[in-house]
């Protein structure tokens, strides 16, 4: 560790900001794709870095690579200017690279405290688990994040939104300098988005680096600093978040220009009926019920 300290000091741009993590030419296949091919990507202390691109752009496995889930083929990682082998999810760890999965990954009949810590509880004598200190640290966790949870409680019971911040806290724990969200908001209402996004605001003030996957450009608007934008495994381009129109980031994702044509309105007055249902009626569950939709015209069954 020493060794990259002094190297962070010698070698640091004139501004003293340099990459935390910079990946290179990475290439990735799985058996009948080549998930990733020639891919870069770089990530900027204090950075929200959104990855965006359709689905099976590569988004993911990207990100699995940087956080030791699977190898790459080629390319190379550097955390602070430093070539590193990711191994494994540990590996990752060590070097201060957390990811927060799409599909949650903590254990529903333990608590919040004994998930954090699992595998590095601590003990007392006779190897006794700790459970006052737990607690504790798990306490001082969860306040630095200002999120009010028992740490006893039981995450099964928990909402997704609680849960994620759990798997937050779990990161944190392991002092990440990287934090990945995949698709962090799929799961959470409106309320729930903003608290995550004043969780990223604080971490990013402490210098945390954050990779950010989501489709919503709103949210992209409101949290990212730079976005990169990936295309059938391939690096499309990295732009400012701020200057760079919706529509220009949507062109980048699909490959071609967003033309006025292909999101003209009908004139839905004129266009026929496609469907028309009429006093439709199954025993008490649906009483005559009628309605019709125009061709091109999108119907809400709200409710
Ligand atoms: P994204 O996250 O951008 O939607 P992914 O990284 O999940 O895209 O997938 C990129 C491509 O790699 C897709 O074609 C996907 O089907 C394929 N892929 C991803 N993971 C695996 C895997 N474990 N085995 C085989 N193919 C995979
Ligand atoms: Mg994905």
């Amino acid at each position: 560790m020493a060794t990259v300290s002094t190297i962070v000091t010698t070698k640091a741009g004139t501004d003293g900001l340099r990459p935390v993590v910079s990946m290179r030419g990475i290439e990735k296949r799985f058996p009948g794709v080549h998930a990733l091919k020639n891919v870069r990507f770089e990530l900027m202390p204090g950075e929200v870095h959104a990855l965006m691109g359709e689905n099976g752009a590569g988004k993911s496995t990207l990100m699995k690579i940087l956080s030791g889930i699977y190898p790459k083929d080629d390319g190379e990682v550097l955390v602070d200017g430093q070539p590193v082998v990711i191994e494994s999810p540990r590996a990752a760890q060590d070097l201060g690279i957390s990811i927060i999965h799409q599909e949650l990954s903590l254990m529903n009949d333990l608590t919040a405290a004994q998930n954090i810590f699992i595998g590095r509880e601590p003990r007392l004598r006779f190897g006794r688990l700790d459970e006052a200190a737990l607690n504790r640290q798990t306490a001082e966790i969860f306040a630095s994040m200002n999120l009010k949870l028992d740490p006893r409680a039981q995450v099964g019971g928990l909402t997704i939104a609680k849960q994620q911040m759990v798997e937050i806290a779990k990161a944190l724990s392991f002092h990440s300098r990287v934090l990945v969200m995949d698709e962090p908001t799929a799961a959470l209402n409106n309320a729930e988005i903003e608290e995550l996004f004043v969780i990223i605001r604080r971490l990013k003030a402490e210098g945390v680096g954050i990779i950010y996957i989501s489709h919503k450009m709103d949210e992209l608007k409101r949290i990212a600093d730079r976005v990169t934008v990936m295309r059938d495994g391939q690096y499309v381009d990295t732009v400012s978040a701020a200057d760079t129109p919706v529509n220009q980031i949507i062109s980048m994702m699909v490959g071609r220009a967003l033309t006025d044509s292909a999101v003209e309105v009908p004139d839905l007055d004129q266009a026929p009926v496609a469907l028309e249902v009429k006093g439709l009626t199954r025993g008490r569950e649906i009483r005559n019920v009628s309605f019709s939709v125009r061709k091109g015209e999108i119907l809400a069954l709200p409710g």
